[in-house]
């Protein structure tokens, strides 16, 4: 039996859907350019047609045939050589719609395998994202900002063949430079593209994450029901004759109580998160109700207070609220735990702002994909920029 590879593509949905296939294809035309037989195909699992939401493609690729249809007949690897995050927020653990819980960035990795993120921060604040592994894993920085772009467009800003430059270097047994700067002029037909990945490839450099090094939490999970657990088939609970409706679960009565779902929180769809300013906040509510996930808690003083396990970062408070700076979006990099801002502001007014305006003017801001005609020519020259000299 010949060797499999196996590398994941982890991005977020509609944003960088192009950009993961282009990057899954291209590493299965290269190893195909090689002689080696390859498949690139996304997971079932998903719904990747949902904006930002966390999803998976891979490429798999054997050094013969009978290797890959071998491989194959799992149909989704357990394990992997390389896991690829185009959005460095990634790195904070993934919770898709094709599982429960959440689940680390690097947990298909391989013993020595390699984490590529495209990211501008450096290893260590990447490090401190991930969570703990058991052992020791390689981390690669493919430098830039995440590539977000729309359903029907595409931001050609070189972050694909870059990537594949890095696949490349990390992993020459999968893939060669020379195989992939071929698949990418017979592709692209773009010879500043095949030179990008170059540069990638000579640039990139890995860092040895050890076992002892990243966020020690165990990530959120529970147990799903089995199916000799569940009730046979759909039962809709009814309101007992004379009796008020009951909740199933905590048979409290008086009509619908809003309440935070405890099983999918959807916090790791965010690439964005908006800070609130309290001291100017007029209490008009909008947010509140313009929020499609329903996000903020109304505080006992009648302020609005986006409840972080459920935010999904869409940025429409941000785009509703009347008041000039009182809702920002900061690059979800900057916070590392889902606390409650309200409660912060609460407890010492002054240390909040100190700590507000940090967030706000020490992050650079991001955009989610495509929002108006000349975004990309705008936005391209500086990734290609980074693309040309690092
Ligand atoms: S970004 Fe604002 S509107 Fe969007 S989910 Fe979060 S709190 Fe709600
Ligand atoms: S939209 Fe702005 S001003 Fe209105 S309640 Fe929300 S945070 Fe306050």
């Amino acid at each position: 039996m010949g060797r499999l590879f196996a590398v994941e593509i982890v991005y977020r949905g509609i944003f960088q859907k192009t950009l993961a296939k282009n990057i899954s294809r291209g590493i299965v035309l290269a190893a195909h350019a090689e002689g080696k037989p390859g498949i690139s195909f996304g997971r079932y699992g998903d719904s990747p047609e949902r904006n930002g939401i966390p999803a998976k493609n891979f490429a798999i690729v054997g050094t013969d045939d009978v290797t890959l249809e071998e491989g194959m007949a799992k149909y989704e690897p357990t394990e992997v050589d390389i896991s690829i995050a185009v959005d460095d927020t990634l790195c904070k653990g993934v919770e898709s719609w094709a599982w429960y819980g959440l689940q680390p960035i690097n947990r298909l990795l391989k013993p020595g395998g390699a984490l590529i993120v495209t990211s501008r921060e450096q290893p260590d604040a990447l490090i401190a994202m991930c969570h703990r592994k058991e052992y020791p894993y390689r981390l690669a920085i493919v430098k830039g900002t995440p590539s977000f772009s729309g359903l029907w467009v595409y931001k050609d800003d070189h972050t694909d063949v870059r990537i594949l430059g890095a696949v490349a270097k990390l992993l020459p047994d999968l893939v060669g430079l020379e195989a992939v700067q071929k698949v990418i002029l017979a592709e692209w037909r773009d010879p500043l593209k095949a030179t990008s990945a170059a540069r990638a490839y000579e640039r990139t450099t890995t860092t040895t994450v050890r076992p002892d090094q990243g966020n020690p939490e165990k990530p959120y999970q529970f147990e799903l029901p089995k199916w000799w657990e569940m009730r046979e088939g759909i039962a809709i609970p009814c309101i007992r004759p004379g009796q008020p409706m009951q909740d199933m679960d905590n048979h409290k009565t008086g009509g619908f109580r809003p309440e935070r779902n405890p099983t999918f929180k959807k916090f790791t769809t965010r690439t964005m998160r908006p800070v609130v300013n309290f001291d100017t906040c007029i209490k008009c509510t909008l947010c509140w109700l313009q929020c499609p996930d329903s996000c903020f808690d109304v505080t006992p003083d009648g302020l609005y207070d986006a409840n972080m396990e459920a935010c999904c970062g869409c940025g429409v408070c941000e785009a509703v609220c009347p008041v000039t700076d009182c809702v920002t979006m900061v690059n979800e990099v900057a916070f590392h735990d889902n606390a409650s801002q309200w409660e912060m502001w609460k407890k010492d007014k002054d240390a909040y702002q100190t700590w507000l305006n940090g967030k706000i003017e020490h992050r650079p801001e991001r955009s989610h994909g495509f929002r108006y005609r000349g975004q990309y020519e705008e936005q391209t020259p500086e990734m290609l920029e980074i693309a040309r000299e690092g």
